[in-house]
């Protein structure tokens, strides 16, 4: 039989109660699944400013490990019934805690960080999920075992921080580990580069992990359990009447994460577009509704239905925001015909290691849309280049792009106007617009204070509130 890979993240694990229904919830597959988690809510964030604390203070060692022991402690007594499991899993996770002091007496005495110890410090938030969630399953009655990505040989490329997977090498060796009839308890969020070290998948990756997995054992299906009903038309806390979308291509679901949905990890679905895997959005607090997906994403199109079945006459299906958007703009009288310019500055900033998001030119500008984390850095880069062409260099910040998803959306001509029309109406000043970037998504800029106005206007525009 093939199995499943159910991943579930920081949104699930932030309360006891979140933990039952984990527990509930894996029961209720009756068959042995692959469990990916995150870290518990929050825990990655504490690492990350812990680190940077520790390194300059002795004391904040303690103080974290025992954060860390007083939290994992009070689960173990409220989830664990087994005088024995309790007394082990309490070992294990000194342990483990022991460790992770020793890691970071290490950065206190080295007074910096390196890469490498950052990378495995941050996985911890994982390593004690992934320990105490298997030892809770057990407790239970479920036959569960724990097994880290170093042990069932998901190698990534070695890149720090924001490693991708090693499909060629990690294929064979994970569906190899992970072939008994048991539930396997899998640490999300990072990979083991080719000489052994931890390698984290970026911020979020946990989904990554769960789908690189998935392509592994050849899943069935990869679940994504949430705490929210799935992908909707719009988000509920913005725009009036959202639909629920059952079913989305992996294009659409790609670009809604892309532009800001925050239901997947952008790159979830790269692992399994090849084998064609299905991935299904589950809410935990639906648990006892049984395994029944709200949304599902596959290779195919899917048609835009209405409630009665017939096709829709438009092709949006959700209108999505990202506030992670700023502009460096290149200004100069003939930018756009000077050959060289968009490509020395592209490649400055790729070489920081900065992703660029889209580019807009004309004549007289070259606008690179950058994530706003690295608008100093970028502009920076490209500053030290002096191109002559260039007479101006300046930012711009305080955006928010807005997208419209669903397949087939750039052949659909009266999309345009009748955005524009609904914008227009709000009172809302568009920045930039892109039509036709790609077949399914659209996409504009506003200033971020619009952003409200907008989203709500274009969800308006396209699905009328009978
Ligand atoms: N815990 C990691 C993060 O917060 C990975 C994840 O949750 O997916 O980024
Ligand atoms: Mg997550």
């Amino acid at each position: 039989m093939k199995k499943i890979v159910a991943k579930f993240g920081g949104s699930n694990l932030k309360t006891i109660e979140d933990i039952r229904k984990i527990t509930r919830t894996v029961e209720r597959y009756e068959r042995p699944i692959i469990a990916v988690v995150s870290a518990f809510y929050g825990i990655t964030n504490r690492l990350t400013s812990g680190i940077l604390e520790c390194r300059d203070d002795e004391s904040r060692i303690v103080a974290l490990q025992d954060f860390l022991r007083e939290m994992k402690e009070d689960l173990i007594s409220r989830c664990i019934r087994d005088e024995d499991t309790r007394r082990q899993t309490t070992a294990e996770l000194g342990a483990r805690l022991d460790d992770l002091r020793r890691v970071l007496l290490g950065v206190h005495y080295l007074g910096e960080i390196p890469p490498t110890v950052h990378d495995r410090v941050l996985s911890y938030g994982e390593r004690l999920s992934s320990f105490l969630l298997a030892a809770i399953f057990r407790d239970s009655g479920i036959d569960a075992e724990e097994r880290l990505p170093e042990d069932i040989g998901l190698y990534t490329n070695g890149e720090l921080r924001n490693a991708s997977i090693d499909f060629s090498r990690s294929e064979p060796a994970v569906a190899e580990a992970l072939k008994a009839d048991t539930v396997f308890v899998i640490p999300g969020f990072y990979g083991i580069s080719p000489d052994g070290k931890t390698t984290l998948l970026g911020r979020g990756g946990s989904d990554y992990s769960a789908a690189a997995i998935a392509r592994c054992v050849h899943a069935e299906s990869l679940d994504i359990w949430k705490d929210v009903d799935g992908f909707m038309s719009g988000d509920p806390g913005m725009v009036d009447a959202p639909h629920r979308l059952h079913t989305l291509s992996y294009r659409e679901a790609a670009e809604l994460s892309y532009f800001g949905a925050r239901i997947l990890h952008p790159r979830t679905v790269e692992p399994l577009r090849d084998q064609g895997i299905p991935i299904r959005i589950f809410n935990i607090h639906r648990y006892r509704e049984g395994i029944l997906p709200l949304s599902v994403i596959g290779p195919e199109p899917a048609p835009l239905l209405d409630t009665n079945g017939a096709d829709m006459p438009h092709r949006v299906k959700s209108v999505t925001s990202s506030h992670d958007f700023a502009i460096l703009r290149l200004r100069g009288s003939g930018v756009g015909q000077t050959p060289g310019i968009l490509g020395t500055a592209a490649v400055a900033i790729a070489e920081a290691g900065i992703n660029i998001k889209s580019v807009m030119t004309t004549q007289t500008s070259i606008n690179i849309f950058l994530s706003e984390v690295d608008i100093v850095a970028a502009r920076g880069e490209v500053e030290k280049k002096g191109l002559s062409a260039v007479s101006l260099i300046e930012t711009e910040t305080d955006l928010s792009a807005v997208a419209l998803v669903g397949e087939g959306l750039s052949e659909c001509e009266e999309i345009a106007s009748r955005l524009v029309m609904a914008l227009s109406n709000a009172g809302v000043h568009v920045k930039m617009l892109a039509l036709g970037a790609s077949e399914s998504a659209t996409y504009f800029l506003v200033r971020r204070d619009m952003v409200g106005t907008a989203v709500k206007a274009a969800h308006a525009a396209f699905f009328a509130v009978e």
